[in-house]
Order: C-alpha cells, then sequence, then structure tokens
C-alpha cells in the first residue's frame, strides 16, 4: 500500500492563521476531493487530503507521494513544500493552474508536473508511479469529460472546519474572454457541463440545505441553467453562485433562480468605468444599467455581492470614491475589491509585460491585494492605498448597519457576510503592509 497526501498549500490570505470566524465561513476547493476520488479502486493507495487554508497541521513526510495543487499566489509556498518533501524522499507531483502555466518552473521543485485539467492524467500517472515509470510531465489532450467523474471524497475534507453548506460545480470554463480572467483562459475558453442528472443526484446525497455553486458563470448556457434551475425546484435547497448581470434581462431565468431557492449572486461588475470594461473585453457590462438590473435580483429576493477591480489603465484616482458612491446608490449588499492582477498565461499579463509595466514577480505578491504592475494613471502604492480605502470604508460600521436595515430578505445573512467581509478588509491591510 503506497501511502499519497494531496494538499492544498495556503496563501497571505487564506490560511488558518485567521481568525474561527472567517474561516468557517469558507468553502472547500473541489480540486483535491476529485483527485482523490480518481485514484483507481484497484490500486493499493491510501489517499489524504490537507487543506493549508483552514488546517495548520504539519505536514506528514512519511508518505510516499505528496500531490501539490497551485494557483498563482500558493506557487511559493508549494514549491517550499515540494523542496521539503524531496529532502525526505518523497515524491513531489505538482499540478493546478500557475503549474501549468509555468511547466519548467514548477520542473524544478517536482517530479511530475500536471499540464491542464489534471483529471484526465493522474490514474495514468498513478498507476506509471506504482509501476516504478512516472514520467516528467503529463498533459491535458483537451479531453477533459465532466460526465464521467466519480462522487468527490468529500469524507476526505475536515467539514468542521468549513461552512456548513455544500461546494460544489456544475459546469467549469466559461466562453467569455475578459482580459484579466485566469479561469476562462485556463480552460480555453471552453465551458465544460455536467449531466444535469448527475448534479442533481449528488445535491441529493448531501443533506445541508445551503449550497454554493463554484461554477465560474452559472448562466454561461441558458439553456442548460434553466434546466438544472428547473429540476432543483422541488429540493427545496438554497443556493448561491457566481454569474453576470445579463441574467437579470430573462424573466424565465430570474423566476427559475427565485423558485429554486437561489438567495444570493456574486456579479463581477468589475467597474463602474465603462472604458475600462471595454478595455478589459468586458463591455457587456453596461454600466448605465447597472441600477436597473440589480434592482431586478433585489424584486426577486436575490442578494449581491459585487466585484470589483481596481487598476485598469483608464482608471484615475477617483474611482475608488466613484465605486464607493454606486455601492451606496445601489443598495449593493456586499462588495469585493480585487487590485487588477496579470496572472501568468492571461492576455493582460502578455500585454503589461510587452508593455514593460509587470514590476513584481514574486508570485506571493500575486494576490488581488498587492500592485504587481505599474498602473497608467496612478502610482502602485495608490492602487495598494485606494484599495484598501475603499475596502475600509465599505465596511465601516454605519454601512455595514445600513445595508442590514434595508436588507429585503436574509438580514441574518447579510450581517454575518457583512462583517466576515470586515474581518477580511482588515486582514487584507495586514497582509499589504507585513
Ligand atoms: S465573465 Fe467572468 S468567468 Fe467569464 S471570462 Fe469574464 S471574468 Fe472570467
Amino acid at each position: 500500500m503506497i501511502r499519497v497526501l494531496l494538499i492544498q498549500p495556503r496563501d497571505h490570505i487564506f490560511n488558518r492563521g485567521r481568525g474561527r470566524f472567517e474561516t468557517t465561513g469558507m468553502y472547500p476547493a473541489l480540486t483535491l476531493p476529485l483527485l482523490a476520488a480518481l485514484v483507481p479502486e484497484d490500486l493499493p493507495i491510501d489517499v489524504q487530503i490537507l487543506d493549508e487554508g483552514v488546517d495548520a497541521s504539519a505536514i506528514d513526510f512519511t508518505v510516499d507521494l505528496i500531490g501539490l495543487t497551485t494557483y498563482t499566489a500558493t506557487a511559493k509556498r508549494a514549491y517550499t513544500i515540494a523542496q521539503e518533501a524531496k529532502a525526505h524522499g518523497v515524491y513531489v507531483a505538482i499540478g493546478g493552474y500557475h503549474a501549468s502555466q509555468n511547466p519548467d518552473e514548477a520542473l524544478a521543485y517536482a517530479d511530475t508536473v500536471f499540464i491542464g485539467q489534471a483529471e484526465c492524467t493522474w490514474p495514468g500517472f498513478l498507476r506509471d508511479f506504482l509501476q516504478h515509470s512516472p514520467r516528467r510531465i503529463y498533459r491535458e489532450a483537451g479531453d477533459l469529460d465532466l460526465s464521467n467523474l466519480p462522487p468527490l471524497r468529500r469524507d476526505l475534507l475536515q467539514q468542521r472546519l468549513y461552512f456548513r453548506g455544500v461546494a460544489l460545480q456544475a459546469s467549469r470554463g466559461c466562453p467569455n474572454a475578459c482580459e484579466f480572467c485566469a479561469i476562462s483562459h485556463h480552460y480555453g475558453h471552453r465551458l465544460l457541463q455536467r449531466p444535469v442528472s448527475q448534479v442533481i443526484d449528488e445535491i441529493n446525497g448531501c443533506s445541508p440545505r445551503t449550497l454554493v455553486f463554484l461554477d465560474p458563470n452559472f448562466h454561461a448556457d441558458p439553456e442548460y441553467a434553466r434546466e438544472l434551475m428547473s429540476a432543483m425546484i422541488p429540493l427545496k435547497k438554497r443556493w448561491v453562485c457566481p454569474t453576470t448581470l445579463s441574467v437579470a434581462d430573462d424573466t424565465t431565468t430570474m423566476r427559475l433562480m427565485r423558485e429554486s431557492g437561489c438567495f444570493g449572486v456574486l456579479i463581477g461588475l468589475e467597474s463602474v468605468c465603462p472604458t475600462s470594461l471595454q478595455r478589459a473585453n468586458k463591455a457587456f457590462n453596461h454600466v448605465t444599467r447597472y441600477y436597473e438590473l440589480l434592482q431586478r435580483f433585489h424584486d426577486n429576493g436575490i442578494a449581491v455581492l459585487g466585484c470589483f477591480v481596481f487598476g485598469f489603465d483608464d482608471d484615475t484616482p477617483a474611482i475608488f470614491s466613484d465605486t464607493l458612491d454606486f455601492i451606496d446608490q445601489a443598495n449593493m449588499d456586499l462588495a469585493r475589491y480585487a487590485v487588477l492582477t496579470p496572472f501568468p498565461g492571461t492576455p493582460l499579463f502578455s500585454r503589461l509585460a510587452k508593455e514593460g509595466r509587470i514590476t513584481d514577480r514574486n508570485w506571493d505578491h500575486y494576490n488581488c491585494v498587492n500592485a504587481v504592475f505599474q498602473p497608467r494613471q496612478m502610482s502602485s502604492r495608490a492602487l495598494e492605498e485606494g484599495f484598501l480605502w475603499a475596502w475600509q470604508k465599505t465596511y465601516s460600521w454605519k454601512r455595514m448597519a445600513k445595508r442590514v436595515i434595508t436588507a429585503h430578505e436574509h438580514r441574518i445573512f447579510t450581517l454575518a457576510a457583512n462583517l466576515g467581509f470586515f474581518g477580511l478588509g482588515k486582514r487584507l491591510r495586514h497582509v499589504l503592509h507585513q
């Protein structure tokens, strides 16, 4: 029997060093429970999972194989673990977004690197590993089929460390091509979907009533989303998902969202500056219609978490107060801010690198908090400080109280979520100044 430890490395923002209130608001990433489920049953393999985002346990370096998944902000931590593991004689395999985009870099630390979706190549790698002939690189051939995936090994997660709902995914990827979006480019602008019946089976197999869909864009295929929501109505669940503002134009979709139990959406509004949206290839967000479309979510009892990015080339220092004014006037239930970040592999990274504007290649800083490039209309420092200012003002006690009082429904949820974001804002200041 060989022992395999799959690790989600921590980053500087999401790690167990935060308070319990914040970590219990976290949901597990699904990559590792899926890889654990894909271990072929006929192989003599015992698999465990360690999520450093919520679990500060020491890493067990007595295992035979460590598998690490990476995004850019966790890459350096993954490499540190890899070095330590190899010093203990443990074989190291690395996959995930960052390793896929930078395989040569990852190979300097790992014995094997997975490029693309490791679900396709992981079982074959394990067989090779058991036969003492693993390859250095396993590359997805673009043939990932979500209809054949086994049920996730949720039993390997320490559920008590996460929020008390169920995180799941019906689809992956997004057909849009926003310049900064790592997800869309990672999937080659493909939209992959699980059969609706399998998603429903998964929901039926989970007892918690609250579901968090981690699809990048739940309504990317409106017809599929309508079929799924129709099938969810009898299940009487409550659920949230990321989506785009334009779904509010579809009355059938809005009705199905309400009837199937949707009570919250995350929407990438990104900016209140129309030219910033155009340059980011997100002109399908129409600033002039923000108020009207957001109101439709509220009219259907659906709370909105609006996500905004600061640092686009057309952003002047006024963007911070303009965004705050908009959030106040739109009665936004929650807002989340990010500093524009050129993740390797994205068109944004290529453009800024070509323009000589990437000023920091320390992957720890690719966390949407540090400015790792030279903005056009302000200094990097002003961008970071403006970002913190907006966060602090948005989660002032006065504004949070107003949001809770004026919430049409879900007051407790609005209160808890605002307090969680208040705590996160304080932590971001610490991350930026450490
Ligand atoms: S719509 Fe959202 S998920 Fe799709 S490419 Fe744009 S930012 Fe990414």
